[in-house]
């Protein structure tokens, strides 16, 4: 992962978004000889597919049978790895401007700026924003002992944890860590013994917190409690009073509002907060600018991985033609192609 950096970035292209189309389209730039730089919001690559659907199985992905969200996106970046494309993770786009010689600026809220000749928005349904939890001095201590997204679970191993929330990705990444038994121990905490998820989930629940796997904590955080900068425990205000939840590690999952944000006021046509795009280039109402996967809207427009991976693939030819209008853009194949063999580094 690249880390925000000074300066101008100049490049062919700038994809937002590193879902599972973002992360295709810089596979057909790659076959386009187009060089792409990926910015997301998010801490890790995936989209919804990881922040939604981690370990959740999708059968409808082309030739792959079965895969959960977490291993396609493992195998995109894997197809990708040639072209050594680098990721600007945990960075939002607020910014795209056109620049009077025809460029692109994209600009980032860390203040890292693109110059490009393409931008391929893959924004998704917007950047994840996780709910947040109202405690003073939480907010110093995020991505330290606080994690609001997706973490791996060798990172918490021998610590108290505390998942916090009420619905199915509360339960899961907490039945999950029980289940590894990797931690020094596992806590739900939840306002109220009432849960928002399927009753085979709960079920899974109650069976672990009876074998006492985990173990559950009804009450509402007031206040931390800390050593120096280190966070050492919760205190909750539960029915008969209060009680002190000694911890390492918090981990939010409150839920996760979609927020469209700036993709709305990039000045773009739009239908009901998508973008329109033509469905031969995939180009927007801007020249230049293709949007691609849950972002766009088109006549017959299905949401679907699969629909995003055609959107993707023919807006890297319509690119191909922006960025080198001088040269005829040919469909060659990677059985085949020596040209696409040197640009995948596989031996022709
Ligand atoms: C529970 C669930 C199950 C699903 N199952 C399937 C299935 O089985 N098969 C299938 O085909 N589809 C499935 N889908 C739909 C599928 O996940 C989406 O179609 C797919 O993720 C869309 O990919 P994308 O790359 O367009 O957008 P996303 O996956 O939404 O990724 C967009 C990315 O853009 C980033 N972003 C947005 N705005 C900005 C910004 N301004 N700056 C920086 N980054 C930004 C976001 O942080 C996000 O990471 C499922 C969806 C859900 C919710």
């Amino acid at each position: 992962m690249d880390r925000p950096t000074t300066g101008m970035v100049t490049t062919d292209a700038v994809v937002i978004g590193a879902g599972p189309v973002g992360l295709f389209q810089v596979f057909q730039l790659g076959l386009q000889g187009i060089a792409a730089h990926v910015i997301d919001a998010l801490p890790h690559p995936g989209g919804q597919c990881v922040e939604l659907y981690a370990d959740k199985p999708i059968y409808d992905i082309p030739a792959v049978p079965v895969c959960t969200g977490r291993e396609l996106t493992e195998r995109l970046l894997q197809q990708i790895a040639p072209f050594k494309t680098p990721l600007h993770l945990q960075q939002e786009v607020v910014a795209l401007q056109r620049q009077p010689n025809q460029r692109f600026r994209v600009t980032t809220a860390s203040g890292q700026v693109f110059d490009c000749a393409t931008v391929f928005i893959a924004a998704g349904v917007g950047a994840f924003a996780p709910r947040r939890v109202a405690l003073d001095g939480l907010n110093a201590l995020e991505n330290r002992q606080v994690h609001y997204h997706a973490i791996a679970t060798e990172r918490l191993t021998g610590q108290a944890v505390v998942v916090m929330g009420g619905d199915a990705a509360a339960l899961e990444d907490a039945l999950a860590l029980a289940q590894a038994g990797t931690c020094a121990s596992v806590t739900l905490l939840h306002r109220i013994d009432k849960f928002r998820v399927e009753p085979a989930l709960e079920q899974a629940l109650r069976t672990a917190l009876a074998q006492g796997q985990l173990q559950l904590v009804i009450g509402q955080p007031t206040e931390l409690e800390c050593e120096g900068e280190h966070l050492t425990a919760l205190e909750i205000a539960t029915d008969d009073g209060s009680a002190r939840l000694p911890l390492d590690a918090l981990l939010p999952r409150l839920g996760l509002s979609p927020k469209l944000g700036p993709v709305a006021d990039w000045g773009l046509a739009m239908e009901r907060k998508q973008l329109c795009v033509s469905t031969e280039t995939f180009a927007t109402s801007e020249p230049g600018i293709f949007a691609v996967g849950d972002i766009n809207t088109y006549p017959g427009k299905r949401k679907l991985i699969v629909c995003g991976f055609h959107e993707a693939t023919l807006a890297a030819f319509a690119a191909a033609a922006v960025v080198r209008p001088e040269e005829r853009v040919l469909l060659q194949y990677t059985t085949s192609s020596p040209r696409l063999h040197a640009l995948l580094g596989v031996a022709s």
